[in-house]
């Protein structure tokens, strides 16, 4: 048994190792030179606004799917937004990460029946990974400790349509609009054979940037790898609001 009088006769040799594993730890922390060490200990010490959300990564995809499956049926919470802001000036603990679509009619908050700090959601049409979005869903893993990762693609995904019409026909997109298309024309020349190539890309698209998120990230793929996170893809069907895995 460990009582307080063995931990203050510690000897030499305990006593160097002690040392040893404080500095060991402290250049772990230090290690992380893309990550304030700072913001990273002021999270830790801090107790989660939403204790809730403090789950694994196989509870927080059964929540998001039971929060799909209220709103399929219409049968959503009522979210009482006015108690949830005294917490959440405090900080958030989102359990889960989503990298969704722009498109108006997606929104993840609603489809998946959640509240405010529930859900750490980065947007752009076509729902692919930029360096941008990689950082945020990088500083929800490492310093909001988030632990489930999402990317949510959706059925008659514009981006997507025009990235085909890239491809199919030589279409050129006006200003900056190209750009959506060139990112996700990788994932519709996989499928350019396919019969149904506009629902095959949406899909491919979801499956390419899941890998995109594995392989781009040392943060992310460590923490995959030490169960801390889960990445999943799904598709948003339109006219039923179900989110099918993919
Ligand atoms: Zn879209």
């Amino acid at each position: 048994m460990c009582t307080s009088d063995s931990h203050s006769k510690a000897t030499p040799a305990t006593s160097h190792r002690r040392t040893f594993l404080r500095l060991s730890v402290a250049s772990s922390i230090a290690a992380l030179s893309s990550l304030s060490a700072n913001a990273i200990a002021k999270q830790a010490d801090k107790s989660p606004p939403k204790p809730e959300n403090t789950i694994t990564p196989q509870e927080a995809k059964n929540r998001l799917a039971a929060g799909n499956k209220r709103y399929v049926e219409g049968v959503t919470k009522r979210h009482d937004f006015l108690n949830e802001r005294e917490p959440l000036a405090t900080g958030q603990n989102p359990f889960a990460a989503i990298l969704s679509c722009a498109d108006s009619r997606i929104a993840p908050e609603y489809a998946f029946d959640s509240a405010r700090g529930d859900l750490f959601v980065v947007r752009v049409a076509g729902n692919f990974v930029s360096n941008d979005g990689l950082g945020s869903l990088e500083y929800a893993v490492a310093v909001l400790q988030t632990p489930l990762l999402m990317v949510l693609g959706h059925e008659s995904c514009g981006a997507v349509k025009a990235a085909i019409e890239s491809q199919k026909d030589n279409k050129k997109f006006p200003g900056n609009i190209q750009l959506l298309a060139d990112a996700i024309a990788p994932s519709v020349k996989k499928v350019l054979t396919q019969g149904d190539i506009f629902n095959a890309s949406i899909r491919q698209n979801v499956i390419d940037n899941i890998e995109k998120l594995k392989t781009n990230s040392s943060i992310i793929s460590n923490a995959i790898d030490q169960k801390k996170l889960m990445i999943i893809g799904g598709v948003y069907k339109l006219a039923t609001g179900k989110v099918e895995l993919v």
